[in-house]
């Protein structure tokens, strides 16, 4: 059923050492870390410390080749030219420089996203469509998904140029978006599309010359590295069009009192400041982690664990699941007569089983599914049927407990 020796995988994720019976259904919030993420991070301090692209002593020319070639192997890993990758805090940030940018460039008319996104990608294009004077069109979700048909309908009559984001895996459901058709279809009708790669990325192959996206947004610490490091990927076009949102060091060529003029280096321009070396670094070193398991070996297993875990719960009478049928990594679930807090609490603090709990950032998808909170569990390839089992037969004593 996997091509992963999960025993092996284990050893490598120092977490389980300390933690042996730690069930960590979690991973959608945040990846354990491998020894070779949190080696690559204390080598850097160790041995490469020193600002970037400023100074020209070796050391600094040191850091600034691994700032650089971490870049390079980060754009790889995605299918990006590595000019069009640059480094932010997380997808928050990513998604909050693109809509300032496209809003505040007056080139685009209206910002369309669905209701079921994270409030990361929601609030962003709400707000500055509201700033800006452009047209916000909320696309209503029937439940927690979401068809080429609903989605062409409300197309239809947007004023172009206008702009799409869409996540490609919906984090409170796993829900797993057709945003290859939607890129497609947002073309036709002449809009740019964004896509939240946030809960994708650590779960396939995602290649941006192939989707021929306009732009990506992705997480470092959903993928194994350090929290406080991101990507925002775009066609080079677009990106040399964006606003700075940082002004300050190393994004400058010419300073005068009457005006400046910006770095000609599209990454440069874009990351003004010192930036999070050591996270680009530990996010190299991810890609390389994961590129070493294999993406498909990954999908594979964390498919097996999701659908086990689907089917176990789907045979406790009082358990709801509402992720759609072919979720992938993450079911969203509540007990009838247990609070999602209650169930999260007890199967934590008495069972060692870490999961979510609450509205998970998605306030509007819960009002789809008539919710205000459930519970989400969580899968990575680190994770084991036996951790699927505790989830469940901790489900059953929490029964016990509480009714
Ligand atoms: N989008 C999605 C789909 C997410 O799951 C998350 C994190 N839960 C974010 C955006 C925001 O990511 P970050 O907090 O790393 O900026």
């Amino acid at each position: 059923t996997s091509d992963i020796s999960i025993k092996e995988v284990r050893r490598d994720f120092p977490v389980f050492r300390h933690y042996p019976s730690l069930a960590y259904l979690d991973s959608a919030a945040t990846a354990q870390k491998p020894q070779s993420v949190i080696d690559a991070v204390k080598g850097f301090y160790e041995r490469e410390n020193a600002n970037v692209h400023r100074a020209v002593y070796p050391l600094a020319e040191k850091s600034t080749a691994l700032y650089e070639s971490s870049r390079s192997e980060v754009a790889r890993f995605i299918g990006a030219e590595r000019d069009e990758l640059i480094f932010t805090k997380g997808s928050t940030e990513s998604l909050n420089i693109i809509a300032n940018a496209l809003a505040t460039s007056g080139r685009y008319k209206t910002f369309v996203v669905p209701t079921f996104e994270h409030h990361s990608n929601f609030l962003p294009w709400q707000y500055h469509s509201l700033k800006n004077e452009i047209k916000f069109v909320a696309l209503p979700i029937m439940g927690a998904e979401l068809t080429m048909t609903e989605v062409e309908e409300n197309l239809t009559g947007v004023e172009a140029p206008f702009v799409f984001s869409i996540g490609g895996l919906i984090n409170a459901t796993g829900y797993r978006t057709p945003f290859e058709d939607l890129t497609e279809l947002v073309h036709s009708f002449g809009g740019l599309i964004v896509i939240d790669g946030a809960q994708l990325v650590p779960h396939e192959i995602f290649d941006f010359k192939k989707v021929n996206s306009d732009f990506l947004v992705f997480s470092g610490h959903k993928m194994l590295a350090e929290t406080g490091i991101g990507c925002l990927v775009g066609r080079a076009e677009l990106l040399d069009d964006l606003t700075p949102f940082v002004f300050g060091g190393g994004m400058v060529d010419r300073v005068s009192i009457e005006t400046s003029s910006y770095a000609k280096e599209r990454t440069s321009r874009l990351e003004g400041g010192t930036q999070n070396i050591s996270g680009a670094v530990s996010l190299a070193s991810a890609c390389r982690y994961l590129n070493k398991i294999g993406m498909s070996a990954i999908h594979k297993h964390v498919s097996y664990l999701t659908e086990t875990a689907r089917e176990m719960l789907k045979q406790i009478s009082n358990v709801t699941v509402y992720s759609p049928p072919d979720s992938h990594a993450i079911l969203l679930f509540s007990h009838k007569n247990i609070h999602s807090h209650d169930l999260a609490e007890f199967l934590g603090r008495t069972q060692e089983v870490a999961i979510r709990s609450g509205h998970h950032c998605a306030q509007l998808q819960m009002e789809a599914l008539g919710i205000t909170s459930a519970c989400r569990a969580s899968f990575y390839f680190y994770n084991t049927v036996e951790d699927v089992e505790r989830l469940i037969e901790g489900i059953s004593k929490a029964e016990r407990w509480f009714l």
